[in-house]
């Protein structure tokens, strides 16, 4: 992948299948990425104007960003990545510069997709500062805007925004036209939890009394990033225990689950 600072770009490898749970969602977010990308001629045609915006909201750890590179690789789109936070963070100009640097090379390489990290702390809500000048973000903000409106003439460019503070999204973001779809990313529940713990025991080597639904079964609360960490650290004790062995036990699982607590409050969930 080259890389320009603060910006990456690549196809991502990553696919559906390598996302457990979220069956609905998928199938969702497959029409609304891959039509506008593959078949954007089709939108013309008919006059009719394809998506420009989805907007991602969920708790930490859900897969919002897994999602946005399994769309971007299905549809065989460039996938570049933007952090909200990162460009809060840049000297004056220099964020306004990396938006519209990116927006531009995503042109160049349609189809693409822009994915928009930690979103909220740029599209924040505007006038809530007190003093009159404009802020760093309203100005990011703008820029953002002005993109985004571009994108009309635009073939082949969606813009994927991640966050987990949806209400701090300015209103003038969620207009048709920039996010026309707002989807929510779940804690995975019980069903998801088994689907992800099989995804990331796939290339394990699992003893017979691994039993992974059980393991679903107790991990209420977890993050798919959690259940990720789960199997990895296991295999990491299971190694600790004897550099020699070639299997991944019941127990090894159960030290590393009894020493874990989820990070998600019920609050998040609801
Ligand atoms: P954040 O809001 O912190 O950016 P996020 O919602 O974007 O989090 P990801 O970065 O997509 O979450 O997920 C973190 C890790 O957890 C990834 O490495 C991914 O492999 C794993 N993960 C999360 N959810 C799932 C899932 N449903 N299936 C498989 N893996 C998952």
């Amino acid at each position: 992948p080259s890389i320009t600072r603060g910006v990456t770009v690549e196809i991502p490898k990553i696919s559906w299948n390598d996302i457990g749970g979220l069956t609905d969602l998928k199938k969702k977010l497959k029409q609304a990425v891959e039509w506008p990308l593959k078949h954007s001629e089709a939108f013309s045609r008919l006059g009719v104007a394809p998506m420009r915006g989805i907007l991602l909201h969920g708790p930490p750890g859900c897969s919002k960003t897994t999602l946005a590179k399994a769309a971007a690789h299905a549809a065989q789109a460039s996938f570049f990545s933007l952090s909200g936070a990162e460009l809060f963070s840049m000297y004056v100009g220099e964020g306004e510069a990396l938006l519209r640097n990116t927006f531009h090379r995503a042109r160049l390489v349609a189809p693409s997709i822009i994915f928009f990290d930690e979103a909220d702390v740029v599209a924040a809500k505007r006038g809530t500062g007190s003093s009159g000048s404009t802020t760093v973000g309203e100005r990011l903000l703008s820029t953002l805007l002005t993109e985004m409106d571009g994108l009309e003439e635009a073939k082949g460019i969606l813009v994927l925004a991640a966050t987990n503070r949806p209400h701090a999204i300015d209103a003038a973001l969620m207009r048709p036209g920039r996010f026309d779809l707002v989807l929510y990313v779940p804690p995975p529940d019980l069903e998801a939890r088994y689907e992800i713990l099989l995804v990331h025991t796939r290339g394990m080597n699992l003893d017979n009394d691994v039993d992974l639904k059980k393991i679903a079964q107790e991990t209420e609360r977890f993050t798919g990033a959690e259940l990720e960490g789960l199997c990895r650290e296991a295999g990491i004790v299971a190694l600790r225990e004897d550099i020699t062995a070639t299997i991944i036990r019941n127990r090894h699982f159960e030290i590393v689950k009894s020493s874990l607590k989820p990070a998600l409050t019920s609050q998040q969930i609801d």
